[in-house]
């Protein structure tokens, strides 16, 4: 190497130094978290997400930061609204939760904000947000084969549940009942699993699993996650006796296989109101808490909730 060009390598190590300081300095900068997206848009608003990348069945946390009070503001992820909410009257900003569905395709999708500005004039803004596969173990399973092949009239039954279940999901009511942190529904416990597992039941693949099963003895008292109101409290063919609840905003938890059901539908609950008993009703192999969260019907990882304060 010549002296000329090895001058040349260490003014580029040099500079590689100074880029190498000035990142670390970025990351370490106040209200800064690693991965977090910023967006600055028109008219002194910027769009905030806890993560740019993310994988299938993640909670992501949004925020839209305003100089003064917009009007008809509206956020949108892949075609579907999601709604923002004040945690004040003059916060400044507004606060929402993006699902990503355990099945959503990889790829790259916009989260977009819409407003009129002073002149009343549409305007929008989009961040992006990569989301790659999620790591779901495969699980095989030889059950009972009423289970694995329901007969027409069982089949029937599976139907109309799916549909009653959908009708329900599918609502936004547009009021928020949770306060603060949701909990894991049973008491001293922290950990579950099973989350997205792809599911081959008797040598045939069926959709994957999404809920968090807890185990636990039959007979332990499963509590609300938050604060809501019970959608449906009742026995279905699959989960069998299933309670879900809307924490509004389009957040759900549903919790199943329940020995039995101690609230119904309508009934307001809180973080200290027991929902039922833990049992093995519906299609099981044993007792235990299944617990799901959808966020505008995406079907998301209900221990990401617990994780941070929505
Ligand atoms: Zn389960």
């Amino acid at each position: 190497m010549s002296l000329k060009s090895h001058c040349k390598w260490r003014e580029r190590k040099k500079i590689l130094g100074i880029v190498v300081l000035v990142g670390t300095v970025l990351a370490l900068a106040p209200g800064r978290v690693p991965g977090q997206v910023r967006k600055t848009c028109e008219g002194g608003v910027t769009l905030k997400l806890n993560a740019g990348i993310t994988a299938q069945g993640s909670l992501l946390i949004v925020e839209v930061a305003e100089a003064k009070p917009l009007a008809e503001l509206a956020g949108d992820w892949d075609g579907r609204e999601i709604p923002l909410w004040r945690e004040g009257e003059k916060s400044g900003s507004l606060h929402g939760l993006i699902g990503v569905d355990l099945e959503k395709p990889p790829g790259r999708y916009a989260w977009k904000v819409s407003w009129k500005n002073a002149a009343g004039e549409a305007k929008s803004c989009s961040a992006f947000v990569t989301v790659r596969p999620g790591k779901f173990p495969t699980e095989r399973l030889t059950l009972e084969k009423q289970f694995v092949q329901p007969d027409p009239e069982q089949q029937k039954r599976a139907e109309e549940d799916q549909k009653k279940m959908r009708a329900i999901l599918e609502n936004v009511t547009p009021e928020r009942f949770w306060d603060g942190k949701f909990q894991v529904p049973l008491k001293g416990v922290t950990t579950g699993g099973n989350f997205g597992r792809r599911r081959i039941l008797n040598g045939e693949a069926r959709s994957p699993h999404a809920g968090v099963d807890f185990p636990a003895l039959a007979g332990t008292p499963v509590f609300a996650a938050q604060a809501g109101k019970v959608a449906l409290a009742e026995e279905l063919y699959y989960s069998g006796n299933t309670v879900v609840i809307d924490h509004g905003y389009g957040i759900y938890t549903l919790y199943a296989h329940l020995s039995q059901i101690e609230v119904k539908p309508g009934d307001s609950v809180t973080l200290a109101t027991e929902l039922g008993k833990v049992g093995a009703t519906g299609r099981v192999t044993g007792p235990h808490l299944h617990w799901g969260l959808t966020v505008e019907r995406a079907r998301v990882n209900a221990l990401q909730i617990v994780q941070r304060e929505p």
